[in-house]
């Protein structure tokens, strides 16, 4: 008998079956037999993008996933939550594709910038609050990607080997605690295998773990395209397959319940849990009530996610109180990223919002006339699509360009005009037949020596002025998506007329590519136009002469949607291109430099001890820059704590490589990830330890001590002993008496204390971390007594230590 057992049994089995995959990219099919309306889902995490996978709606863009976690507080996990609600709700949203709780395995995973923290009971925390502020509105969260999905090389392919007991004491925890104490109302099921099996048929973790131990009567769907087989899937504890319309159930599934491979009691669960799903987010039974939220660029969001995104960065350095800024200063402001700030990563996660503030425009806007801009050395090796005006519609002269997408007869499918310079075909654009050629058309507006180019999979045909060329563009192969996620281009320096149109036309590939593509007609589009670049050393040279003349010099580096993107890892820490040797410089030449580091994941600074103060910004979202200049002037405290371990050079971290050998990735490292495995000496020492952040005060702790309960807490005295308020974040960490046990962080509080003043912290410590899984026995044992306790500012940075 299941909940919902009198609607199911109104409907046959074809048509029970036909429910269990999207009807489309993100709806679900509605069944007015039975009261079922249509369930919508976006992607998240760091915004409710829509129906769309390009394009779309305008809706806010919000701090990434590491600086939200980089407050270290629940609540500003739950507010997150409940403004992601909200923008859901303007878009009668029902399902919410994030949080992202995969964990910062390998520093080299392109995807980390998604997800919160190398830490599991960080990652759980702060999932659970985000889930309870999203679900408390009535929207459904979804956990992703379960399980073992840290890295992105052979992403649909690759065998995640993980022994048991690391599999339940990390990876698998972030979703327990979500679970348990965020009760979230749906999951992803990964594209990787587990320990030989597929994630979307795993029935060990989504049949035996999450649903029956963990009692969860949530409904879990696959990654989009993850789903390989019927049955298997079916029995394995899949409930949804995504997208639609069409994947492997269907006739496939009916035909296995006939047959007998598949139970239809098994089919009955799955849509009872799809329908619970439904009822919980007003897709069926009662309608939901919407009520009127604010707008992406209203003065209410762009307040929420100043504060939001200038709260969770972190203060790596400060020398000589460097920072905050003094008023009045005079500053050279050099970087790419200044100017260019990447607000946001590469893949689903992105969204289109209304703006993306550059740290260019936040601090003068802020600093006025006292700031100079500087353009700095490039940082991507991919160039991007025509941005700025440097492109505008032939036919309408606005910015952006024309595409007209055309059938395999020549007959036109569509005309857009794309303000971003890119185009989405055959994904979620209903086209009536499949797209046989895409042409894109832009009129250049800044004449000279221009680089010029086009993005996307096919054979090109493109001209500009009298110019032309031919070529084929193909992706890499490796991983399926590719076509849209990382799509191939090709450019060429130009000399060019202002006024000049660059057409280009691409001829579509058809069939399935390698690693699964989709081929189909199906692909992102764009056109490339940018002014070309200057040689690095003029670059230098004049941000050297700049930051000379300033009192304070503000140079901003960091990484792209290049290397912090889904669907791609990197393969070193170090800073494309030449901004280390643009840092180097700089501090040579300027009185005072400070660096900001617009990245969300670890990156290596070889000059960190060279210059004045570093501040991590993440990647801010939408009003980034104006949270950078709030931040970096105090009017808002950077409070963040690194979420993730800052190793000091590439290599030098307990798990290193994201390639699998003969298709499997094996988690040698156990437990001992991150501040884990540093501590114990599995990898040296790295450059700034997971819980770091210096804020802008300084801190005293005294009269620690433990506390018995459940599990073991401690109280401590702190002390402000700086000179504006502060908020300081009490970390505990357990040190278990039995030698295999890594070092683990147990709880955390978080207090804002005025200058001068104390607070008296009573930090508990979750039971979760203070058990063991005895993989013989097939249960959990708890940890042996005794063992210390540590309160800490990250471990490099050790207060007190108390024994148990
Ligand atoms: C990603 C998911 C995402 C889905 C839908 C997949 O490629 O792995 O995280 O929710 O696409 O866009």
């Amino acid at each position: 008998m299941s909940e919902h057992d009198e609607l199911i049994r109104k409907l046959d089995l074809p048509a029970k079956v036909a429910l269990l995959t999207g009807a489309t990219t993100f709806t679900l099919a509605p069944s007015p037999e039975i009261g079922l309306r249509e369930l919508r889902l976006s992607d998240g995490p760091t915004g409710v993008r829509g129906l769309r996978f390009h394009g779309g709606t305008t809706v806010a863009l919000f701090p990434n996933a590491t600086l939200l976690s980089g407050a270290w507080s629940d609540a500003t996990a739950y507010e997150v939550g409940t403004l992601l609600a909200e923008e859901a709700m303007a878009q009668r949203i029902h399902v919410v594709l994030g949080p992202t709780i995969n964990l910062h395995r390998s520093p080299l995973g392109g995807r980390l910038f998604e997800a919160y923290s190398e830490d599991p009971l960080l990652t759980g925390r702060t999932a659970a609050a985000y889930v309870r502020g999203m679900q408390d509105r009535g929207v459904a969260a979804c956990l992703k990607h379960l399980v073992a999905n840290e890295s992105e090389t052979d992403r649909n392919t690759v065998d995640s080997v993980v022994d048991e007991a690391t599999l339940r004491e990390l990876y698998l925890l972030p979703f327990e605690i979500a679970v348990e104490d965020g009760d979230a109302w749906s999951i992803m099921a990964a594209y990787n295998d587990v320990n030989g099996q597929a994630a979307t048929e795993q029935v060990h973790v989504n049949t035996e773990i999450v649903k029956d131990e963990w009692g969860w009567s949530g409904l879990l769907m696959s990654d989009w395209f993850a789903t390989k087989t019927a049955g298997p899937a079916a029995n394995g504890g899949l409930d949804l397959v995504m997208p639609g319309p069409n994947g492997p159930w269907g006739e496939a599934l009916v035909a296995a319940v006939r047959s007998g491979e598949v139970d239809e009691a098994t089919v009955d669960d799955h849509l009872d849990r799809l329908l619970r799903l439904a009822a919980r987010t007003g897709a069926l039974g009662p309608e939901k009530e919407y009520g009127t939220y604010p707008a992406p660029d209203s003065a209410e969001r762009r307040e929420q996610l100043t504060r939001l995104a200038a709260a969770g960065m972190t203060v790596l350095t400060n020398e000589a109180g460097a920072l905050p800024l003094a008023e009045g200063q005079t500053v050279a402001l050099i970087g790419r990223h200044a100017v260019q700030t990447v607000c946001m990563g590469g893949g689903s996660a992105q969204v289109h919002p209304p703006h993306q503030v550059s740290i260019a425009e936040g601090l003068t806007a802020r600093l006025g006339d006292r700031v100079t801009v500087l353009d700095g050395v490039p940082m991507r090796t991919r160039p991007v699509p025509a941005r700025d005006g440097f492109l505008v519609n032939p036919d309408t002269g606005e910015a952006g360009v024309a595409v007209t997408v055309l059938d395999a007869d020549g007959e036109t499918l569509d005309v857009r005009h794309e303000v971003d310079a890119t185009s989405m075909v055959g994904l979620d654009d209903q086209l009536p037949r499949p797209a046989a050629t895409v042409r894109l058309r832009g009129r250049i507006t800044r004449g000279g020596r221009v680089q010029l180019g086009t993005i996307g999979v096919g054979a090109w045909s493109v001209t500009v002025g009298d110019k032309a060329f031919e070529y084929e563009l193909s992706v890499s192969g490796a991983n399926m998506g590719e076509e849209i996620l990382s799509p191939p281009n090709r450019t060429e320096i130009l000399e060019v007329d202002e006024g000049a149109v660059l057409e280009a036309t691409a001829t579509l590939r058809t069939g399935v590519g390698p690693a699964g593509q989709l081929f189909t007609g199906v692909g992102l589009f764009g056109l490339i136009a940018q002014a070309a670049e200057r040689d690095d050393r003029e670059v230098i040279d004049e941000a050297v002469r700049a930051a000379a003349a300033a009192d304070v010099a503000v140079v901003v580096v960091g990484l792209t949607e290049e290397q912090e993107t889904e669907s791609v890892d990197k393969s070193t820490l170090h800073l494309p291109g030449a901004q280390d040797t643009l840092v180097e410089a700089v501090a040579g030449a300027a009185r005072k430099t400070i660096v900001v580091v617009n990245a969300a994941t670890p990156v290596v600074m070889p000059w960190r001890l060279r210059v004045d103060g570093i501040l991590w910004a993440g990647l801010p979202g939408q009003e980034g820059g104006h949270a950078v200049a709030a931040a970096l002037l105090g009017d808002i405290e950077p409070a963040g704590r690194l979420v993730t371990t800052f190793p000091d050079e590439d290599g030098k971290t307990p798990a290193w490589s994201v390639t699998p050998a003969d298709g499997k990735l094996e988690y040698t490292e156990g437990t001992h990830l991150g501040y884990r495995g540093h501590f114990a000496g599995h990898a040296p020492a790295p450059a700034f330890w997971l819980g770091h952040g210096l804020g802008y005060s300084t801190w005293d702790y005294s009269d620690a001590r433990v506390v018995t309960g459940d599990s073991p807490g401690v109280t401590v005295t702190i002390a402000n002993t700086g000179t504006r308020a502060s908020r300081e974040v009490v970390q505990v960490y357990f040190r278990p008496a039995e030698r295999d046990q890594p070092i683990r962080l147990v709880g955390w509080e978080g207090a804002t204390v005025a200058a001068g003043e104390s607070a008296r912290l009573v930090v508990g410590t979750d039971r979760r971390l203070w058990r063991r899984w005895d993989t013989s026995a097939g249960q959990w044992d708890t940890l042996a007594p005794g063992g210390e306790l540590l309160l800490a500012r990250g471990l490099g940075d050790i207060r007190a230590t108390l024994p148990l």
